[in-house]
Order: C-alpha cells, then structure tokens, then sequence
C-alpha cells in the first residue's frame, strides 16, 4: 500500500485521540470505512474539517511501521452547516452515519454516493427531515440486497390488492402478506398501510432531489418514518443507537 494517499470521504464521527488529537472515521468510496488520527486537532488547519458530516477530499499518510493513517490535508466541499443547526436534522444524520458503519455486504461505493447526495440534501431547509431519512434507508436496504418487494408476498407469491395492508416477515427482513407474517400483527407496529406503500413504490427510483419533493401527509409521514427505522433496526439486528431516547421522538415531530 502506498504512503500517501488521497480520497474523497465523508467523515462519519470522531473521539478523542489523546490529549490534543482526534482519531476520525470515514467512509470513501475506494476504502470503505476507515480511521485515521487528525494530530493536533483542537487547532491549525485540519480543525473543521473533521466535524462529522463534513465531505471533501482527505490527504492521508500511513505510517506502515507504527500501523497508524494520519490525516495530513483536507480540502472540504460541504461543510454540512445546515445540518447543525437543527436538532432533527442533526439525528438524522447521526442515523444514517451509524447505519453507514454497521453496513454489512453492501458496496461502499454506492453507499458513499447515497450518503454523500443525502447529507447535502439534509442541509436544506425545505427538505423534511423524516421523509429524507426514508429515501436514505430505501436506498441503504436496496444497495444490501433487501429491497422490498411492494407488488406481492415475498413467501407465497400472491400478489397484493390496491387496499391490502402489508404485515412483516423478519426472517426476510421484508414486508409479505397478513397469513405469511412471522410476528404479531396486533400491534400494527410493521403494518405498511396502502398510502405508504405507494409512496414508497413511486418514489424509489427516482433521483434524490424529486423524491425528498413528493408530498406525504403528517399522519402518513410519522408512521411510515417509524416503519422505516423498525425495518432498518431488524436489518441491522438492533436498533440504531442514534435514533434511541426521547429527545429524539420529540425532535421529530
Ligand atoms: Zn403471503
């Protein structure tokens, strides 16, 4: 492996390194998830650059023989502001960082172009929060070869009528008819109601940019958001830690 090297990257968060550094994780479309130490952080020229959420071009030198990157340069081209200055912006950031580390089997090429368009999109103020959070995990469960199939049951192939409500298979980790369902369909915690599904059909495959624009009613919106994270929580095996507590729920709503 080369000494040097340069990537586009999104860093993803960063924890204390000693006294005055910070060691940083990224996700770069070549490397995938990786760490490397900002020396001397706290000031001079990489401070602000390695703010979660920032993306730019990273400079990074590894010494073989300590076994430790270091980030030697940053040319940042989103500094993420928008994001910040709002709380529910701000989880749902933190959200899809986390769902970015604890990807399991998927491309981190077509991840780190997923995050990357989303994080900027996020830091618009007329694009709501939640329903960027959905597009993000549709794309996020598409890219680990789970995307859903909204037309019929996954389990026994029949196809699914107009009105029908989708009940959850977590075997599958994917929405399937009321009979095949492998958990309680009381509660109607995993019920994917007939306006939801067609929202999610409709807008899957379109660019970013449209989708985070198509209208969804507040009701619609806030149950569908919910069913987003159970199924994104099921995919992953527990739930995202970002997105757990109070603070949260109300920030969201
Ligand atoms: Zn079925």
């Amino acid at each position: 492996m080369e000494r040097n090297l340069t990537t586009e990257a999104i860093v993803l968060t960063n924890k204390r390194w000693g006294d005055l550094h910070r060691l940083v994780t990224m996700l770069s479309p070549s490397l995938g998830i990786f760490d490397a130490v900002a020396y001397g952080a706290r000031k001079g020229k990489l401070a602000g650059g390695i703010d979660p959420f920032v993306i730019g071009t990273f400079y990074v030198y590894h010494n073989q023989a300590r076994k430790v990157r270091s980030i030697t340069d940053i040319e940042v081209t989103f500094q993420g502001e928008g994001i910040r200055e709002d709380l529910a912006r701000l989880y749902v950031a933190h959200a899809m960082a986390e769902m970015a580390m604890r990807m399991h089997g998927g491309d981190h090429e077509q991840l780190y172009g997923i995050l990357s368009r989303h994080l900027v999109l996020l830091a618009q103020r007329e694009v709501e929060p939640r329903r960027l959070f959905m597009q993000f995990a549709l794309r996020f469960i598409a890219i680990m070869g789970l995307e859903s199939d909204l037309s019929s049951c996954p389990v026994c192939a029949h196809p699914y009528e107009t009105q029908e409500i989708l009940y959850y298979h977590t075997g599958l980790h994917a929405p399937c008819c009321r009979s095949c369902a492998d958990i309680d369909t009381e509660t109607f915690e995993m019920a994917l109601g007939p306006g939801g599904r067609k929202y999610l059909e409709l807008t899957r495959n379109m660019e970013e940019v449209s989708a985070v624009s198509v209208d969804l009613t507040e009701a619609t919106t806030e149950r569908l958001f919910r069913y987003m994270v159970r199924q994104v929580n099921d995919i992953l095996g527990s739930a995202l830690r970002s997105l757990t507590g109070g603070v949260l729920t109300e920030a969201l709503q």
